[in-house]
């Protein structure tokens, strides 16, 4: 017998209202052990609960009933719309878990069992994952469209693709003593992974745009000590709405900011000032700062003086400093006085054009290692499958298949129990 789960679904108590979930084949019962009558599929009825041990009453609230398997979990599902105390739903909770067959649902279970009844498949329980955790526009639009089957959609028909070629394949094995017959389906074949190849290699080209936005891209603000990077920081930081958090290092380690530019989670990094040091923790801080530095997605060299950045840092977008004491900007530089503001704007609208090229409009098809990992198996494969197998066509044959496996991983129809594991213990309980 499959257990009734059972769990808060809606956020941190107080609240306005919460929402228990319950699913499993014990649902109906449950909410006619607490209201005394179920409403009709999909109606929403306003009812008194009462703890069904002693008759009292806990709460009034909206009842929901979605028999399976047209539900979200592909069970049988129960909503209570309750009042969000804290009392309210702790009494509701524990009146449930003394129903027979009831249990506390664990972290992700709900959408666990959704996946187990073929209502989502991995890449979309990845962007569920992913929808409930993004902070930018970008992020969100993303997540939708990789929770809505966007992913699964295109990896359905490469499959079918590379289906057909490999029929092709077989039926140009199995006419092998005609070799006019069996020379053309081959080289039907070949051309239908080519074009597959090109498709899939597109996607692949397009995947870190994907995994940037889901991450967030990064900014570091570099350049000698006392050019005014903290000044920026602080401005940039306070200017903006959007400022998820602050998070202060030591003064010679990293400081990070949290904030959205374009529609894109931005995260700006205040790095220690870059000179020779003596002092060996200092020294630290420095090598860290430009280890940083290098690896982020825009790079700004703050300078008062406009001396050029490190040649590790050539990339950087040349910012000079001060310009209220010195408005002899270089040419090719920013100036900016982050005293004053005088600038500002002007280095915003440049870090809003780069986050805008860096992410893009559309959402990438590709947002997970995981996922560019098994899409580049795949495409290994399609390349092997294009080679001269001098007539063992059956050695072709087998690239297709693996390429075709590596693309059921991708969706998850293969292999899965280890990755769902691991995904959805980052969800909340509830959902
Ligand atoms: P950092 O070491 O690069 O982080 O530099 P800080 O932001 O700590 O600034 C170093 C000094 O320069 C501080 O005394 C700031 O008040 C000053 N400073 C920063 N920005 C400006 C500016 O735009 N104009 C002027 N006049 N002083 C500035």
């Amino acid at each position: 017998m499959i257990d009734t789960l059972f769990a808060l679904s809606s956020g941190r108590l107080p609240a306005g209202v919460a929402v228990l979930r319950i699913s499993g084949p014990e649902a109906a019962a449950a909410v006619l052990a607490l209201a005394g009558v179920l409403p009709p599929p999909r109606v929403a009825r306003y009812g008194a609960l009462s703890d069904p041990r002693t008759g009292e009453m806990l709460d009034r609230g909206l009842i929901l009933f979605f028999p399976g398997p047209a539900s979200a979990t592909g069970e049988d599902v129960a909503e209570l719309h309750l009042h969000g105390g804290r009392a309210v739903v702790a009494a509701v909770l524990r009146a449930l878990s003394a129903l027979p067959g009831l249990r506390p649902a664990e972290a992700g279970e709900f959408t666990r069992r959704a996946h187990a009844n073929g209502k989502l498949d991995l890449a979309e329980v990845e962007g569920l994952a992913d929808l409930v955790a993004a902070e930018s526009e970008a992020q969100r639009k993303q997540a939708l469209a990789l929770a809505s089957g966007a992913l699964s959609r295109r990896v359905e028909g490469w499959r079918v693709g590379l289906v057909s070629a490999l029929a092709l394949i077989e039926a140009g094995i199995d006419f092998s003593d005609e070799s006019d017959v069996s020379g053309e389906v081959t080289t039907d074949a070949v051309a239908r992974l080519a074009r597959l190849k090109d498709e899939l290699l597109a996607a692949l080209t397009d995947a870190a745009r994907g995994e940037r936005v889901r991450d967030g891209l990064v900014v570091a603000i570099s350049g000698p000590p006392n050019a005014g990077k903290s000044t920026l920081l602080n401005r940039l930081a306070g200017r903006e709405a959007a400022i998820v958090s602050a998070l202060p290092g030591t003064t010679r380690d990293v400081l990070e900011v949290h904030l959205e530019l374009a529609g894109q989670a931005v995260t700006l990094l205040d790095t220690a000032g870059l000179r020779e040091t003596s002092d060996l923790v200092e020294a630290e801080g420095v090598r860290r700062a430009l280890a940083r530095a290098e690896g982020a997605d825009v790079v700004l060299w703050l300078c008062d003086t406009g001396s050029e950045p490190p040649p590790a840092l050539t990339r950087a977008v040349k910012v000079r400093t001060k310009i209220d004491r010195n408005d002899a900007i270089p040419e090719g530089w920013i100036g900016i006085s982050a005293a004053t503001g005088a600038g500002v704007d002007a280095l915003v609208g440049r870090l809003e054009r780069e986050a805008d090229r860096l992410g893009g409009r559309e959402p990438a098809l590709i947002t997970r290692e995981r996922q560019r990992r098994a899409l580049e198996v795949a495409t290994l494969h399609l390349e092997r499958a294009l080679g001269d197998f001098g007539g063992h066509e059956e050695l072709r044959a087998e690239d297709v298949r693996l390429a075709v496996r590596a693309l059921d991983q991708l969706i998850g129809r293969v292999d899965v129990e280890d990755i769902l594991d691991a995904l959805f213990s980052t969800f909340c309980i509830g959902k």
